[in-house]
């Protein structure tokens, strides 16, 4: 395994150990002539997937941009790492044993609209607005009567709306 840092390609393992529930071996790794130290995970792949994009374009499936798509909308909420992790790795399941080679960007935007539902409104409404585009606030309306209609232990309050600004306010106050 190359080294990030130098180029080098004599890395040593010293440390290996299973990650996200078994689904993953994470190895710590130093670099024998920088010293550098990195990670790296083995995870299990049953198919290569391409993502066709809405201009037509494929490009293989990337798992880390999935991962910080999810990530970016989950940002500041009370979800832990792992959590996320299990959700990408569940995703990733669905969409290789779907039998299909070629997914649209569309079909993955929508699982992940679903399985953030389940998991947090907050991020299940900043997802859908980016992902669908939403373009006035009747489109979040919509989606946020959806949410009332499931939701009965989270507290749905102002945050909800809330741009990067109001999080950042809400994050203030609680300190
Ligand atoms: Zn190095």
């Amino acid at each position: 395994m190359r080294c990030p840092f130098c180029g080098s390609e004599n890395s040593q393992v010293k440390d290996s150990r299973p990650s996200d529930e078994n689904s993953a071996i994470r190895r710590r790794r130093i670099c024998s002539d920088c010293g550098g130290r990195f990670t790296t995970f083995e995870r299990v792949q049953l198919r290569d997937l391409i993502v066709v994009k809405k201009s037509g374009r494929k490009v293989p499936f990337n798992r880390d941009k999935l991962s910080r798509s999810i990530e970016v909308a989950l940002r500041k909420r009370p979800i832990e790492q792992e959590r996320l992790e299990r959700l990408v790795t569940g995703l990733v399941r669905q969409l290789e044993s779907s039998g299909e080679t070629e997914i649209t960007s569309a079909e993955i935007g929508e699982l992940v609209i679903a399985a953030l539902r389940e998991l947090d409104p907050v991020a299940y409404v900043r997802f859908a607005s980016v992902y669908r585009d939403f373009r006035d606030a009747a489109d979040f309306e919509s989606v946020l009567r959806e949410i009332a209609s499931d939701v009965s232990d989270h507290r749905l309050g102002r945050d909800a709306f809330a741009d990067d600004a109001d999080a950042d306010d809400d994050m203030d106050k609680t300190k």
